[in-house]
């Protein structure tokens, strides 16, 4: 929650011009390049120097966002990474819960001696300087909206910062679906929108899709395995499918919540091999009741949020579908019991 007298802590220290670094999660999505994105711009207008240093890599359709293309990528220049976090006076970690997350900017991030703000929704947040945690809020874009107000900074928010926002909200709520969806999200879209937010326009270029992920998607919907019983959806893609059709960064994004647009299914679960490392990513969706972190974190190096989680396992995608599929029984008088 808001600390009234952190707030004031940080504006004393935000009052003369800083050396600001804004760091997203590793693999960032529409929530993390917009809250970055947008906390960056405000900050800039406020005379401060601003760099967003990201781990790695973001996908190709949020290319598109205003200032998307002044992201520092780690993966490609590490010594820079290491040079910008190390000057920092103030580093901003948004939309992940502690240093792990930003994977080779773990041990810059905890050696760095800069004043450290974490913005974030997922849960078991680790407590910074300035800790605005709130597992309810369905986007850190919206907490970015609610953090500029208590900073009395929403005056500086303009269309290219709105739209930004606005794609977080969009992304982190499957465009006002999810049940995390709240009165004050809805506020705050209605604000972004006379900030000079364009709905149509963002969804437009959220939408646009490459011919890859359209060919993905149709192997990841051959690929269903479902286990009724469980009331439990699988996917799968290998490397090879992956790079059969073309796979870019991004373009399985989203792929697992068709997993519950079936009947009776409250689980939803995409394991999809690394183009690169020998590794499998593990994407967990659930409705109602059902803590898809759960499995996430106790059984797949993974954590999130109650219905949308992700994980990981070194072993092969063969030995993780056998893992999971073993494991279903000890969760199936939750899944039974799964209200919505
Ligand atoms: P996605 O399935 O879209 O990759 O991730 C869904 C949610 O789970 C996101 O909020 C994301 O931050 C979180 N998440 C994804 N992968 C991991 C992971 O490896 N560890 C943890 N702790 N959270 C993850
Ligand atoms: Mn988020």
């Amino acid at each position: 929650m808001l600390n009234p007298d952190k707030i004031f802590e940080l504006k004393r220290i935000l009052q003369s011009p800083k050396k600001v670094v804004i760091i997203p999660h590793k693999n960032p999505d529409g929530d993390a390049i917009g809250s970055t994105l947008g906390l960056s711009q405000i900050l800039k207008k406020l005379g401060h120097d601003v760099q967003i240093i990201s781990p790695n890599d973001f996908p190709k359709f949020l290319k598109w966002m205003p200032e998307a293309k002044k992201i520092f990528n780690a993966d490609f220049n590490p010594k820079g990474a290491e040079i910008g976090i190390a000057q920092a006076d103030v580093l901003f970690m948004l939309d992940f819960n502690e240093p792990s997350r930003a994977d080779q900017l773990e041990d810059l991030i905890n050696n760095s001696s800069a004043y450290k703000v974490l913005i974030d929704h997922h849960q078991f947040p680790q407590e910074f300087d300035f800790t605005y945690s709130n597992t309810e809020m369905p986007a850190t874009c919206e907490m970015v909206w609610h953090f500029a107000e208590a900073m009395n900074w929403t005056d500086l928010v303009d269309a290219d910062i709105a739209t930004c926002l606005y794609t977080g909200i969009i992304t982190d709520t499957g465009n006002f679906k999810f049940a995390s969806v709240k009165p004050s999200t809805l506020e705050t879209a209605a604000q972004l929108i006379r900030h000079g937010a364009e709905p149509y326009k963002i969804l437009d270029y959220l939408d646009t899709f490459s011919e890859s992920r359209l060919k993905l998607l149709s192997r990841f919907l051959d690929n269903i395995q479902v286990f009724p019983e469980y009331r439990t959806a699988l996917f799968t893609m290998s490397r090879d499918e992956l790079l059969e059709n073309g796979y870019q960064k991004g373009d399985t994004e989203g792929f697992v919540n068709y997993g519950l647009g079936l009947e009776d299914i409250v689980f939803s679960v995409f394991m999809a091999d690394d183009t690169q490392k020998d590794m499998v990513k593990i994407s967990f969706r659930s409705k109602g009741n059902f803590d898809c972190s759960e499995v996430a974190r106790e059984h797949f190096n993974g954590g999130g949020h109650v219905n949308a989680s992700g994980g990981r396992s070194d072993k092969s995608i063969e030995d993780t579908v056998k893992e999971f599929v073993n494991l279903l029984p000890n969760y199936a008088e939750k899944l039974e019991n799964t209200t919505i």
